[in-house]
């Protein structure tokens, strides 16, 4: 949509082809509904995949303050909550319904239920005189073509991977995708006993070769019966699915859990050995309280192997050392993720190595892609979104006009 509006504003004429009944039909599934559009902090360490270099000088043409001018341009009030972008009325069919709207504005022919399998340069890769597109027993030639088919995460919105297979077909080589953003599971089945538990948690992804910290992320971890979820986890997910599919059999990664991240290693040696001097007369139930959730806790407590009523004084030493060490480091080994349904966002699509910063293809002269079919996937907080803003206008503006870009409030 973005493409396609500026690419229109450009003085392009546009047709936009979209396999759903509908188009922006993820759109509606955004921010819980509300769609988290940008990010008022945002830079290329944002995200992973492509090329730090290459990201900063898309992101440097279409920042977030192009996005807001866009939006406002279109009729769309946009409010700022804690630097996360959402529009104003807090629903996002009203971002839909503007884009909409100026895609008829702006008279781009808009067909639908018109499901894109194949685009062909006529005349061979680099003569440059246009692509047929094939769907079904439809057939367009084009000048120029945007792909912007999305990825293979949430496929009932539309994107089930067919963009790739296209984009591959006319010799684009395509990174490995898996899920990101999404859930992970786990082999422990105590975590039934501790669904539903939240808590503010440092959440460490560790080296099956040496058990040190590979990456870690910090937020509101989610307990689920079959695993972990909640921002941390969603952040990570995509690099342990990257780290599973490396490993052949029965892959599995392990997790650290810190759930007392705010204090370091000192501090919570005095903490312990205060509670051991003050909390003498209790039963280990009572010992521990205070500290954790009660459920975790109580999971905590079995898992060191002692007994809630036991009174600390007769309670092994070893057994509430682990209690203590479980608070800070509970193990968990992650065996897979949800799948591409429940993910957000795929890591991995077209190698932006071979993708200039024009959005333009280095394999076929006049093809463009634009969105998540790229090998660009961001954080949670709007970055996914601004990515589809940035790189559909640096496509759209380039496949109309392939001149030098300018700013937004000057299109
Ligand atoms: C539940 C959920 C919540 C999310 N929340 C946020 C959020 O709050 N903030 C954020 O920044 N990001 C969020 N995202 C991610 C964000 O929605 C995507 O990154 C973004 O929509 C990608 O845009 P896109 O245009 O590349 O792909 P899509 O939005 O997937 O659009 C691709 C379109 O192409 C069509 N299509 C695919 N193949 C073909 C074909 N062969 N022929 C014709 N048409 C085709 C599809 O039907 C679809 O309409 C969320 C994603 C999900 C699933």
């Amino acid at each position: 949509m973005m493409a396609a509006i500026t690419a229109a504003w450009e003085g392009g004429e546009v047709t936009l082809l979209e396999g759903g009944e509908r188009v922006g039909k993820k759109l509606l599934s955004t921010g819980n509904g509300k769609c988290n559009l940008g990010n008022l902090r945002l830079g290329p360490e944002d995200y992973c995949g492509a090329d730090r270099e290459w990201l900063g000088e898309c992101l440097s043409q279409f920042g977030t303050r192009d996005a807001i001018l866009f939006f406002r341009k279109i009729g769309l009030l946009i409010k700022d909550r804690n630097g996360y972008l959402y529009p104003a009325a807090e629903q996002a069919a009203v971002v839909l319904d503007v884009l909409r709207t100026e895609l008829r504005a702006s008279r781009v022919e808009l067909v639908t239920g018109c499901k894109v399998e194949s685009v062909c340069p006529t005349g061979g890769k680099n003569a440059k005189t246009g692509f047929e597109v094939r769907a079904g027993s439809q057939s367009f030639h084009f000048d120029r073509v945007v792909l912007a088919c999305g990825s293979k995460a949430a496929p009932k919105t539309g994107s089930d991977g067919s963009g790739y297979r296209i984009a591959e077909a006319m010799g684009h080589r395509i990174v490995p995708v898996v899920p990101a953003l999404v859930q992970l599971r786990c082999e422990e089945s105590c975590l039934k006993e501790v669904a539903g538990v939240r808590a503010d948690a440092q959440v460490n992804v560790l080296s099956r070769e040496n058990g040190e910290k590979l990456y870690g992320e910090r937020g509101e971890l989610q307990l689920v019966d079959y695993g972990i979820s909640g921002i941390p986890v969603f952040q990570l997910s995509r690099r342990v699915n990257y780290l599973l599919r490396e490993q052949g059999g029965h892959p599995k990664v392990e997790i650290s859990v810190n759930l007392m991240p705010d204090y370091d290693d000192e501090e919570f040696e005095r903490l312990c050995a205060l509670r051991t001097l003050l909390l003498t007369d209790r039963t280990v139930e009572e010992f521990f309280a205070g500290i954790l959730n009660k459920k975790l806790m109580y999971l905590f407590i079995k898992l060191a192997g002692l007994k809630r009523e036991t009174p600390v004084a007769k309670a092994d030493e070893a057994k509430m050392a682990k209690v203590y060490r479980l608070c800070r480091d509970w193990r968990l080994w992650v065996t897979g993720s949800n799948s591409f349904d429940n993910a957000q966002v795929c890591a991995g699509g077209v190698d932006t190595g071979e993708v200039g910063r024009n959005m333009e293809s280095l394999v076929v002269p006049g093809l463009y892609f634009a969105g998540e079919i790229l090998d660009v996937d961001g954080r949670c907080g709007g970055y996914n979104l601004h990515w589809a803003w940035c790189s559909g206008y640096l496509a759209g503006k380039n496949a109309a006009g392939n001149a030098e870009c300018e700013e937004v409030h000057r299109v």
